[in-house]
């Protein structure tokens, strides 16, 4: 079965392929970069679902897109579907420090924090939507080289080492992103 993935980032393509194949899924996914639609929504479900409307009326073709961000409990939330901007720009070290400034005085047992990403998934029957939801909590000072955003200030449930001091392959079973591919490989078949 072959699915359309709205995202204007390639390497995601690859990222999202790989993860499926480690899941033992036989879906194959073919990239879509239209002109990005505004991502105008208020969660982390309605931006998701603006890029894979966008995609599926462009191809015809069922096409999924996902949404992703950091929520932090003790900050209500945020960055939330604010992350990639967090600091009004795109660097990830700058939202990263501004994140780690805002939380200077916070003690480790109040820091928890979600990674979370939803899939849409768009086709002629309408929309359909799963979660993937990674627990843990802000690290004090970013540690590690692997991974992007905030990989280096984020440590897993369970876990000592950051995100981004984890094997990717690791990361990529127990992730936000793996938990929500799993939930759309389950319902694909
Ligand atoms: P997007 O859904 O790929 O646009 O991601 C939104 C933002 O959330 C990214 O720019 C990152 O800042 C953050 N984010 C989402 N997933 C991850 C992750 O797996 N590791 C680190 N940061 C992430």
């Amino acid at each position: 079965m072959e699915l359309v993935f709205a995202t204007g980032n390639p390497h995601k393509v690859a990222e999202v392929q790989g993860i499926l194949s480690a899941l033992g899924s036989n879906l194959r996914i073919a990239g879509y970069q239209g002109p990005s639609p505004k991502e105008t929504g208020v969660s982390f479900l309605e931006n998701a679902a603006i890029k894979a409307r966008a995609a599926f009326e462009a191809t015809g073709v069922a096409s999924f897109a996902d949404d992703s961000g950091l929520c932090v409990d003790i900050m209500g939330g945020s960055p939330g579907i604010f992350s990639a901007i967090w600091s009004g720009t795109r660097d990830d070290a700058t939202n990263r420090n501004l994140l780690l400034s805002q939380l200077e005085d916070i003690a480790p047992e109040h820091r928890q924090a979600s990674f979370v990403c939803t899939i849409a998934l768009v086709d002629a029957s309408g929309l359909k939507s799963f979660t993937g939801v990674w627990p843990g909590s802000i690290a004090t000072e970013a540690r590690g080289e692997g991974g992007f955003g905030y990989d280096p200030v984020f440590i897993p449930a369970d876990f000592e080492l950051t995100a981004a001091e984890i094997p990717a392959d690791l990361k990529n079973q127990i992730s936000h992103r793996a938990l929500a591919l799993q939930q759309l490989a389950q319902y694909l078949t």
